[in-house]
């Protein structure tokens, strides 16, 4: 049986003026699916961009929740498995919009309290797993292991020809409130080891692993769906900016990964028979949930200011590329 090849949806996020920033607002919606570039010395320079949605400066954390993430989790349970990326330069809203805060909870929490829901609903059969790693340069690291990873975890292909990280830790969940105290602990220690490793940890992609399983009552067969929601590196090019050599090398390779994700996603969307999963790690390791049966969205955060522009366009050309 063949599955349905879906594409990968590419949504655009503008988020609000922060309270120092000057309100020159560039990015602007043009309508539900547009948006537009501004150039305010000259009107004949703005450019348009077209996405799948388009959230202004005004959508809440619960609204993009709701108008295309939660069915997209609902689906999990129904055996698919799911990533969302958050792409955009350093500032642009990508945690904000992943993770979010106490205030304002984001995908993260959200989807987990879903999945809880779901878990209950089912009548208490559900296993979630969870694991949480980082890619920094190509290399892997366990964000849920106490101490070093060493040089990193290696990939591995299975018996079965899957593509597996090798002593990932994956952890037993059994509420919300522990995975969430899960989860804080190993965010310090996402910064705790970058801050060691001397990195910021806006160069490193960090994806959450969410593995369901449960047997369904009416067919006695076990469901298993997973969802990947991955807060990416800052999109900016910092071999401008830096004239370090480590800097520039890892600069180098994270712009790398980066671009083969877009290469990955565009060609997805245009039905190439060549996908180049096998030019990153990151996209090695999620050829499962990219493309083919899964369902995927890159959420493009930007932000509003005419400071940010040089690197919103290249967001921009990037993320719609892909479509
Ligand atoms: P990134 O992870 O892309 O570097 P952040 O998510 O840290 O960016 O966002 C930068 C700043 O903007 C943070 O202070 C964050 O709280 C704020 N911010 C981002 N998006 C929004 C939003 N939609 N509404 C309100 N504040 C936001
Ligand atoms: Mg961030």
């Amino acid at each position: 049986m063949s599955n349905p090849i879906n594409k990968v949806q590419v949504i655009c996020r503008i988020r609000p003026f922060l309270s120092h920033e000057k309100p020159d607002e560039s990015v602007v919606i043009e309508n539900e699916t547009t948006i537009r570039v501004q150039n305010h010395r000259d009107p004949t320079k703005d450019v348009n961009f077209m996405f799948d949605a388009c959230y202004s400066s005004k959508i809440s954390q619960e609204e993009v929740y709701r108008s295309k993430i939660k069915e997209l989790v609902e689906s999990v349970f129904h055996g698919q498995s799911a990533t969302i990326f958050c792409y955009g330069v350093t500032g642009a809203g990508k945690t904000f919009t992943i993770q979010g805060d106490d205030v304002n909870p984001g995908i993260i929490p959200r989807a987990l309290n879903q999945i809880f829901a779901n878990a209950k609903r089912n009548g208490g059969n559900s296993q979630i797993k969870i694991s949480y790693y980082e890619v920094f340069k190509e290399n892997l690291y366990d964000l849920l292991r106490e101490g070093d990873n060493g040089p990193g975890l290696p990939i591995r292909v299975d018996a079965n020809r899957k593509t597996f990280i090798a002593g990932l830790k994956e952890v037993l969940i059994n509420s919300f409130d522990e995975f969430r105290r899960m989860y804080a602990s190993s965010v310090k220690k996402r910064h705790t080891a970058s801050t060691r490793l001397n990195k910021n940890s806006s160069r490193s992609h960090a994806v959450l692993v969410i593995n369901i399983s449960f047997i369904d009552r009416k067919t006695n067969k076990t469901i298993q769906g997973k969802l990947n929601l991955i807060d990416l590196a800052g999109s900016e090019d910092n071999r401008k900016t830096d004239n370090n050599r480590e800097r520039m090398k890892e600069s180098t390779a994270i712009n790398q990964s980066l671009f083969v994700l877009g290469k990955v996603i565009e060609a997805l969307n245009s039905g190439a028979s060549r996908i180049p999963y096998r030019d990153s790690k990151m996209t090695r390791i999620l050829q499962d949930s990219l493309g083919g049966g899964s369902k995927s969205m890159m959420i493009v955060n930007v932000a509003p200011g005419e400071t940010f522009l040089p690197d919103t366009h290249k967001t921009l050309n990037y993320a719609t590329k892909t479509k």
